[in-house]
């Protein structure tokens, strides 16, 4: 029986609220707080009309760390769920430090005013975590997260060397809207405009944005997609822990609809990060552009279809080549009827609830900064499939990527 402070009440604070909720044996005390204390109230509303659980709420500065470690000791929880931005990570982690709680996370780093992400930042807190005697798992949303996982557990499970990796995130869905991204439209639009880099051979290549495409077409009738390969972020560590892998490639699908307004938005500028002086007053571009566009948190009702994310593994047993395929599918109206929320923000929160239940029940609790990646798979996989979130492997698949 464990506190625990949730940080951000977006698309996916929202998620992994109900999710907690769901498990008050698990979770018996739950804090909800985010910038704007309003949102963690309509949350807390939902939940107590659902499963009539009061859960608290506050309002805090995650950029703050002070403000972050006065609520923190006010609330004195086991651990954070940081699922506020990534700009705020390190923040919280100083502040999880300065108070002795434990920590997760489901994004790595990015500095607000750099177009990058990597792990670097937080991989250098290793030594100050492992010293405390505290825990930071990174990245236990989705992707990264769950694929992580996958790859971990068809290493573990079905191949003896693991050698190409190719991670492919679809979402079948649509919200009826021209032009709405399915988790906060900043991170999303920096992720899919930065250029693409791939593992190949011992070495990261870049080539340039979405430069090459493909078709796949999804198991159980999901549909044929164009899929576009992208960096993310889990490529850096699944390169770094299987040193094995000869290719490793993102890929994601973007509608015809999608791409063109980002085409458009890119070339008057309206994606970029720098200010911009306008009426004697500073705008970031892209700052304003998420003003505009639907709130991720609102598509939860008119979103209609199914998102696919699984991996491709390929590589030797016993001598043999082989390949396998893990994924799982889930169905936008299905989350919607269970937490209110589409199936982004459902995909990312519930491996984020899995990873801090592993946590707190201790069977994943060890000092320094880790990877989902560098721990056992086998109750992760047992626990997506009780609770939400089930995976199905195909051995020997028919299709073939490039
Ligand atoms: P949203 O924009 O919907 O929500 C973010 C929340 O964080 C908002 O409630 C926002 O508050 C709050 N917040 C922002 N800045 C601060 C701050 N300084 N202090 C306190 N609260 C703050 O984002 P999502 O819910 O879609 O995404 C949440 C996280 O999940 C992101 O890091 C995203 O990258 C990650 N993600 C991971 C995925 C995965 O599979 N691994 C997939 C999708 C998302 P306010 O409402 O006041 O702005």
């Amino acid at each position: 029986m464990k506190k625990i402070l949730i940080i951000g009440a977006g698309g996916v604070g929202q998620v992994v609220a109900h999710k907690c909720a769901q498990l008050p044996t698990v979770f018996s005390d739950i804090t909800l707080a985010s910038r704007t204390e309003s949102k963690c109230l309509s949350i807390a509303k939902q939940i107590k009309d659902n499963y009539d659980i009061t859960i608290n709420t506050a309002a805090v500065d995650a950029d703050n760390v002070t403000e972050l470690a006065m609520l923190i000791r006010d609330v004195n929880p086991f651990m954070v769920i940081n699922v506020a931005l990534p700009y705020q990570d390190l923040t919280i982690m100083d502040a999880c430090l300065k108070t002795g709680v434990h920590y997760l996370d489901t994004a790595n780093y990015e500095p607000l005013d750099t177009a990058k992400f990597e792990y670097k930042w937080q991989w250098d807190y290793q030594k100050k975590f492992q010293d405390a005697g505290l825990m930071a798992l990174l990245g236990s949303g989705f992707d990264p997260g769950a694929t992580n996982m996958f790859t971990a557990y068809i290493a573990k499970h079905y191949f003896d060397e693991i050698q190409y990796l190719d991670i492919i995130d679809i979402n079948g869905g649509d919200h009826g809207y021209p032009f709405a991204t399915n988790f906060n439209p900043e991170i999303n639009i920096r992720e899919v405009t930065a250029p693409c880099r791939h593992w190949e051979n011992g070495e990261f290549i870049t080539t340039s944005a979405m430069s090459k495409q493909q078709q796949f077409t999804c198991p159980e009738g999901v549909g044929t997609f164009d899929i576009y390969r992208l960096y993310h972020e889990e490529l850096e560590s699944l390169t770094k822990h299987f040193p094995s892998l000869k290719r490793a490639q993102f890929w994601m699908s973007f509608g015809e609809s999608y791409l063109k307004h980002l085409e458009v938005l890119n070339n008057v500028g309206m994606t970029g990060i720098d200010a911009v002086e306008y009426n004697g007053q500073k705008i970031v571009p892209i700052q304003f552009l998420k003003a505009l566009l639907p709130d991720p948190s609102t598509l939860g009702p008119r979103t209609h279809g199914k998102t696919c994310i699984g991996c491709v593994v390929k590589g030797l047993k016993d001598g043999k080549e082989k390949t396998v395929y893990v994924y799982n599918i889930k169905d936008h109206q299905d989350c919607y009827k269970e937490v209110n929320s589409q199936a982004v923000s459902y995909t990312t929160g519930v491996p984020a609830m899995i990873g801090a239940k592993l946590m707190m029940e201790e069977q994943w609790l060890k000092p320094g900064v880790w990877n989902m990646e560098q721990l056992d798979p086998d109750p992760f996989m047992d626990a997506m499939n009780h609770y939400g979130l089930p995976f199905k492997v195909i051995e020997q698949p028919e299709f073939d990527l490039e």
